[in-house]
This record gives C-alpha cells, sequence and structure tokens, in this order.
C-alpha cells in the first residue's frame, strides 16, 4: 500500500533533484568564497546570449553608415554600394567610386570614354572619285 507513494515521492524528487543539487552548489560555492566565480559563469553567459543580437544591431548600423544608395552619374541608373569602394556601373560600364554624397567617375569630367576599334582595310568600300560627294548630297 505505502509503495505507490514512495515511488511518486522518487519521481518527484528526481525532477527537481537537478535544480537543488545546483542550487546546492551555488549556495556550496558562495560559502567557500568563490562566489565570483558564479557570477562570472553567469556574466559570461548572458555574455554568449546577447553576443548574436549585439552582433546584428553594429551590422545594422554600419550597413546605414556605409552602404550608399545613388544613382549613376553618367546614364543615372539606380546603384547601391559600399563607400570608398569602386565599381563598375552595371549599366553603362563607367568606372565610378563611392563617396558619401554619392557615386563618382574616377576619370576627370569633360573625359569621354572611348572604346577603339580595329577597322581593317577591306571593310571599307571605295567609293570612285565623287561618288562620296554624290552619295553625300
Ligand atoms: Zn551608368
Amino acid at each position: 500500500m505505502n509503495q505507490p507513494e514512495f515511488r511518486q515521492f522518487q519521481f518527484n524528487l528526481s525532477g527537481i533533484g537537478c535544480w537543488l543539487v545546483l542550487l546546492g552548489v551555488i549556495w556550496l560555492l558562495g560559502a567557500v568564497g568563490l562566489g565570483w566565480l558564479v557570477k562570472s559563469l553567469a556574466v559570461l553567459v548572458v555574455l554568449i546570449m546577447l553576443a548574436p543580437v549585439l552582433l546584428f544591431v553594429g551590422l545594422r548600423f554600419w550597413l546605414k553608415r556605409n552602404l550608399i544608395q545613388a544613382n549613376c552619374p553618367v546614364c543615372s541608373a539606380p546603384l547601391t554600394g559600399l563607400k570608398g569602394a569602386e565599381t563598375l556601373c552595371p549599366s553603362c560600364g563607367t568606372p565610378l567610386r563611392v563617396s558619401a554624397d554619392g557615386f563618382q567617375r574616377l576619370t576627370d569630367d569633360g573625359t569621354i570614354d572611348v572604346t577603339a576599334v580595329d577597322i581593317t582595310v577591306d571593310s571599307i568600300p571605295i567609293l570612285p572619285e565623287g561618288e562620296a560627294d554624290r552619295q553625300r548630297n
């Protein structure tokens, strides 16, 4: 008759036994004078739990300061870049530098970027004299 009650009591003890042992160890360490160990472990656990949150907030702050959204000065295509980086406009291929004000061309103002193309003599039609003038008019 008494055995089932005893078993239930034992089951309850095993459920909270883990916490009792933990509290006992903490109390013992505090009594011995190692409370600083418990405190430093608690601080360590809190730091480990807060690290991802702090990293996420830090990354957002850094991106807000360094991510520049502006238009290409040549073709006005909307661009996004990191401050201080050099990039090519995906729309027109102009080399650009990203600064706090937006995107600037790497070449001086007024410079026209030209790609030279080799043309062989055979591909140019040679017209008789006077024929070019007649075609123009
Ligand atoms: Zn462009």
